[in-house]
């Protein structure tokens, strides 16, 4: 097409400059930047072109195909608005988790108490001693900044900490154990969610697994009679997701720390979530803790920080200094190590573990799992008629008991007695409303997460805080749309 003949109905379309001259156009301006602006402003008036002029193959967003586009200034400033806004919307989202598992892998695990985000802040807007000693004016090292809390907690010699778990477990190996033989029961060779798998780190840690006993029953001899001079290290892993029941046989660490002392060989434990105090105490089953497990001879062991601890994403290593330094040693130690926002967030959490008796309140996590159910049924009852009202004839509304999972592989099969709410599509409705419903609570501003199961949509309270009751209930109105 020539030029100097516009096309019928160009004329139409408001001038770029004139729209970044626009009175309205100016906040867009302040806050996106000239550039950005100026593209948005562009790719709305190419999407205005192509449903004028390029027949019903695009359309400006919210306009229907059949109606005729609106081309005033105001509305294409609008939508220029409106694209802006979603481009530069946040990826990393605040959810309410309402699937029941409270340490959810994929919603971020554990939440963190006030003073561990206070510290976070600080961290990140000013100069830290990260590295750097205060009492001596040289130069320090970050492991140290919670070593002595750790120490405290768990009765080790020394600790290191790096960026997970699956990383301390592979750091571990490399260190200790590369290009020799590392001894693990088949019952303990697990995966954990996102693949994790034992006999992959081990290969890429440089190690050689060295299989032993079979998958329900392995004995103290399968040990010793697989020990030899090629053997580095005996690693017993946390069955962190699964349980073997019926006709089994695991060898205990109060077994096995003689043998491996006597031949001489590191004995180190993948403890997976890890907890610093006895659960016990506070009405929750029992866990070993990192204590007992060094206390029953273990020389090293491996845990998460944002798993039952309720910190930040880490993996903590403990045990024996000799061993831990030659970890440190490594090299490969620098490209798993923390953020200084992981050490402040971990330093506060510890703290709060000096005072156990307030723990349930303090640490997020503990909160949310000592949560006793009549405090989630009275949530539920208070949530029924907004929810009712919210959702319309479609559906029914239910309180119902429900049975909360601590998650992230912690004590996979007990489960916490919670409440919550039960909905269900009435009964001759087409399509897969429960599905369209699941839909229509992740469209929500603050995405709502339930669980589907038995033609129910449940949605587990445990993990809403009385705090939040009033927001959550006033976004429900907008499922009506
Ligand atoms: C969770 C878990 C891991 C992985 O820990 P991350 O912190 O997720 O990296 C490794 N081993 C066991 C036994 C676990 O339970």
């Amino acid at each position: 097409m020539s030029a100097a003949v516009p096309a019928p109905g160009r004329a139409r379309l408001p001038a770029v400059h004139l729209l970044l001259d626009d009175a309205t156009c100016a906040p867009l301006l302040a806050q996106y930047g000239r550039e950005q602006t100026v593209d948005a402003v562009r790719a709305e008036l190419e999407l205005l072109r192509a449903a004028l002029f390029g027949g019903a193959a695009a359309s400006p967003a919210g306009t229907a195909v059949q109606d005729a586009p609106d081309t005033s200034a105001a509305a294409i400033l609008a939508r220029t608005a409106e694209r802006l806004r979603r481009a530069n919307a946040p990826t990393l989202r605040a959810v309410y988790n309402l699937t029941g598992t409270v340490l959810h892998t994929n919603l971020g695990r554990a939440l963190l108490p006030d003073e561990a985000v206070q510290a976070v802040v600080e961290a990140l807007r000013w100069p830290m001693n990260l590295e750097w000693d205060i009492e001596t004016g040289t130069r320090g090292d970050r492991d140290s900044l919670v070593e002595a809390q750790l120490r405290e907690l768990t009765g080790a010699e020394a600790v290191t900490i790096v960026n997970n778990n699956a990383a301390a477990v592979l750091l571990m190996l490399n260190s200790l154990a590369q290009g020799r033989e590392v001894i693990v029961s088949r019952g303990e060779l697990v995966e954990i969610g996102g693949a994790f798998r034992i006999p992959d780190i081990m290969t890429r840690a440089g190690a050689t697994l060295r299989e032993v006993g079979t998958t329900n029953r392995t004995h103290p001899r399968d040990y010793a009679e697989n020990a030899g001079p090629a053997t580095a290290m005996m690693l017993k892993v946390h069955c962190s997701n699964y349980a073997i029941t019926g006709f089994t046989r695991e060898v205990t660490l109060p077994e096995l720390a003689p043998l491996a002392r006597e031949r001489g060989i590191p004995l180190a434990v993948d403890l997976g979530s890890g907890t610093l105090v006895d659960l016990e105490r506070y009405g929750l089953p029992h866990e070993t803790t990192v204590r007992e497990t060094l206390a029953q001879g273990a020389d090293l062991v491996t845990f998460s920080g944002d798993k039952l601890l309720g910190g930040p994403q880490c993996g903590i290593i403990a045990g024996r200094r000799d061993l831990v330094e030659a970890i440190k040693r490594n090299p490969l130690k620098r490209a798993l190590r923390v953020s200084k926002l992981t050490l402040a967030a971990l330093a506060p959490v510890l703290n709060l573990y000096r005072a156990p008796d307030l723990l349930p309140q303090r640490l997020t996590t503990l909160r949310l799992l000592t949560r006793p159910a009549a405090d989630m049924r009275a949530l539920a009852e208070s949530l029924l008629d907004p929810m009712r009202a919210a959702l319309g004839d479609d559906y029914t509304v239910d309180t119902a008991p429900m049975a909360s999972q601590i998650g992230s592989g912690a004590l996979p099969v007990d489960r916490l007695p919670s409440h919550g709410l039960a909905i269900r599509a009435r009964a001759g409705l087409r399509g897969n409303p429960l599905g369209v419903l699941e839909r229509r609570l992740r469209a929500l501003p603050r995405p709502v997460v339930g669980r589907i199961a038995d033609d129910t949509l449940w949605l587990d309270l445990r993990c809403l805080e009385a705090g939040q009751r009033e927001a959550f209930a006033a976004q429900l109105t907008q499922l009506q749309a």
